[in-house]
């Protein structure tokens, strides 16, 4: 028998283990997973914005789809954003499209 699945109004299931937390919950009492996150993944984030931070793909992919085309008709502003960008993303003050940070995993 699954677990009941009557969630209360201050209550969500975790993304990785499916078990109910509070909503309010930075952390998974269960798996440990952080919760608060905005699901994309921070090394991804790396990755795409050093190898390919001047064509913005790094912005497409954390959902900011205008500010990425402007980097890949700038060039990532002739790579000086782009390395912005990088540092921001390095740092942990990078925020994705809705204003999360991303997920260290
Ligand atoms: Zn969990």
């Amino acid at each position: 028998m699954p677990e009941s699945t009557k969630l209360e109004y201050n209550e969500m299931f975790c993304n990785s283990c499916g078990s109910v937390v509070k909503k309010e919950a930075e952390i998974c009492p269960k798996c440990g997973i952080r919760l608060t996150g905005s699901g994309k993944d921070w090394i991804t984030a790396v990755l795409l914005c050093f190898f390919l931070g001047v064509f913005g793909i790094h912005r497409f992919y954390t959902g900011s789809t205008v500010i990425g085309i402007v980097q890949l008709l700038t060039l990532g502003g002739c790579g000086i954003w782009a390395f912005i960008d990088l540092i921001m993303i390095l740092v942990g003050a990078y925020k994705d499209a809705d204003g999360k940070p991303l997920v260290r995993k």
